[in-house]
């Protein structure tokens, strides 16, 4: 009876973030055309002007379609439920509003689902509780970064900077919640210097060719909520499986070219996010198999 209150809040909770994650991912976006452009750099016209409105009124973005200038009721912003309803149309013009919306609103809703089922050791004391409460809200961080590397091949720096501070509260969290601090540290630096450290050597080995220097920061915030070292080499392996599972038949099916740049941001974060919840049934299975 109790968890059903928990899930619908979970529900509501994680749809009402990721609206408000995908609205984000457009406020930067517009941001960084705007910065680009006072940069004199090459930026994308066409889409600077259908996020002029964004860039004008910053606060008040979702409050039209993009194609008429409708303007949103608030029941035409319900998270998935007008969606659904709308069919993914405007209801003034019918035109297509996307599919970007829904899916991170799905999406965010499903972590946090996932997330109290799958929780290693369940969500029972206040230690638990804390950290559940720091990881969801990484969870809203990375749907940010993870769309945002999928539709421009970038990561921005002030998202890699939240997810490190929610990081460092998580290690302060299991810190305090196991009294052994040096080894937490010890295990987290480890964490950092895998998941980051790697991609470092990369990048300065290939003078920024193969790995952009966005996914060290990135390597940092993940490797810290992570907290522990074996998951984290967990992670990194996770994130070149995913890769291979994705790249290899683009390859194969010549849809891909050899030389094409693939984000690494989506695929360290789906690593990352496997790894936490696998990881510690197979570190059981693995412990146990050798008699620990
Ligand atoms: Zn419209």
């Amino acid at each position: 009876m109790n968890d059903i209150f928990i899930y619908v809040a979970l529900v509501l909770f994680g749809a009402a973030l990721g609206s408000f994650a995908a609205a984000t991912v457009w406020r930067i976006r517009a941001r960084q055309l705007v910065a680009d452009k006072a940069a004199g750099e090459d930026y994308d016209k066409k889409e600077y002007k259908r996020l002029k409105k964004i860039i004008a009124k910053p606060l008040d973005d979702h409050s039209q379609c993009l194609h008429c200038t409708y303007k949103l009721k608030w029941y035409d912003m319900i998270p998935i439920v007008s969606w659904l309803a709308l069919r993914g149309k405007c209801r003034s013009c019918r035109q297509s509003i996307g599919w970007f919306e829904f899916l991170m609103e799905i999406g965010v809703a499903a972590f946090f689902v996932v997330s109290y089922v799958f929780w290693p050791g369940g969500v029972e004391t206040g230690y638990d509780i804390a950290h559940f409460v720091l990881w969801l809200i990484a969870g809203v961080i990375m749907a940010i970064l993870f769309a945002y590397d999928l539709k421009w091949f970038l990561l921005p720096d002030k998202l890699n900077i939240a997810l490190a501070i929610v990081g460092l509260g998580i290690v302060g969290v299991v810190a305090a919640q196991t009294g052994d601090v040096v080894g937490t540290l010890l295990s987290a630096a480890g964490s950092v210097a895998i998941l980051s450290g790697l991609y470092a050597a990369l990048f300065f080995v290939s003078k920024g060719n193969w790995v952009g220097f966005g996914d060290v920061k990135l390597g940092v915030g993940l490797a810290l909520i992570l907290v522990d070292w074996q998951l984290a080499l967990m992670a990194l392996f996770l994130a070149n499986f995913i890769g291979c599972l994705i790249v290899i038949p683009l390859l194969a099916a010549k849809k891909l070219e050899r030389n094409a740049h693939v984000p690494f941001g989506p695929l360290l974060i789906a690593g990352t996010v496997t790894a936490w919840f696998l990881g510690w049934a197979v570190l059981d299975w693995y412990m146990s198999g050798l008699g620990f």
